[in-house]
């Protein structure tokens, strides 16, 4: 059934995980997609995953951290496509570390694309629905890491607490122009951005997570794209400022801690890609104007 048809989705972070995943099931809804993010190659790979079942995609080069950016590419999502019906702020990165460590530049890049990144996407695709005076839906993707953290992790969790908090007062100011505004929280998925923590099929990280997770498994980008195409779509309409879990049970789970030899190996290997991704992306994400 394609109950999207018609709509444009306008997609932050779409390169790659959750955002690929979410753009290529709201087009196989019907929607045409507008794909945002950093990386270009990865952008691209989406856009044919996009036009493979039958819609139009635009990618954008941009970095959600600039205002300018975002302007820009919502304008260029709306002349491209025709419209801007459904906006996903989805792009985000993790800068982890011990508070006697973690540097200020850190801390502020996560600031400005979890958080600011969030308040510009959303306040750039609501101007376009106002202007266009057609009924929107916002999705903004937070974290299980709003509602739990630790050592290590607390600099995110702040950034994903804050979108939980940001939606309902944008529910609140957007709803009485139709547009309803909602966060998601993943758990644990199987993505670049997680594979430290979802480890690989078959490793002691994913077997120990497998045993922790009521629902026995990892989550997935497709996971996430289906509740975000139900708050997209028609069933999704009486929907505003809420905050859906999406984690397998995980958030109750006993705490584990998988430190094993071979954990610790596999942990280190994935960290070690993780800074490889990290350094390849960064001029982007220091280029602003
Ligand atoms: P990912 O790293 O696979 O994808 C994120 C994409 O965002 C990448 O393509 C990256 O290039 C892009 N991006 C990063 N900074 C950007 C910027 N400044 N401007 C434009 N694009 C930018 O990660 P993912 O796991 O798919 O994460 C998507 C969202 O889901 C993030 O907000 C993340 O915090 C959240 N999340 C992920 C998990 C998980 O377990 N994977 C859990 C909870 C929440």
């Amino acid at each position: 059934m394609s109950t999207l048809l018609g709509k444009v989705a306008f997609i932050t972070g779409a390169g790659s995980g959750i955002g690929r995943g979410t753009a290529e099931r709201l087009a196989r809804e019907g929607a045409d997609v507008c794909i945002l993010d950093l990386d270009e190659e990865g952008a691209e790979l989406t856009a044919n995953l996009v036009t493979q079942v039958g819609r139009r995609a635009h990618v954008v080069r941009a970095n959600v951290a600039s205002a300018a950016h975002l302007q820009k590419a919502a304008a260029e999502c709306v002349e491209q496509l025709g419209g801007l019906d459904i906006a996903v702020a989805n792009a985000g990165i993790a800068r982890g570390g011990p508070v006697l460590e973690l540097s200020q530049k850190d801390w502020q890049d996560q600031l400005d694309v979890n958080l600011t990144g969030v308040f510009l996407t959303v306040q750039a695709a609501a101007q376009q629905m106002v202007k266009l005076a057609r009924p929107g839906r916002i999705i903004c993707i937070s974290s299980l890491a709003a509602e739990n953290t630790g050592a290590g992790i607390w600099a995110y969790s702040a950034t994903k607490a804050g979108v939980r908090m940001m939606v309902r007062g944008w529910a609140q100011e957007l709803g009485p122009a139709g547009i309803t505004v909602n966060a998601i929280g993943p758990g644990v998925i199987e993505t670049p951005l997680a594979q430290g923590l979802a480890g690989e099929a078959g490793g002691a990280i994913r077997t120990g997570l497998e045993s922790r997770t009521p629902v026995g498994r990892v989550g997935t980008p497709a996971d996430i794209a289906g509740l975000v195409n139900f708050l997209a779509g028609p069933d999704g309409e009486f929907m505003s400022g809420a905050y859906l879990l999406m984690d397998g049970g995980l958030r109750d789970a006993s705490p584990g801690w998988e430190a094993d030899e071979s954990a610790m190996e596999e942990r280190m290997r994935h960290m070690a890609a993780g800074e490889e991704r990290r350094r390849k992306m960064q001029p982007f994400l220091d280029d602003r104007d």
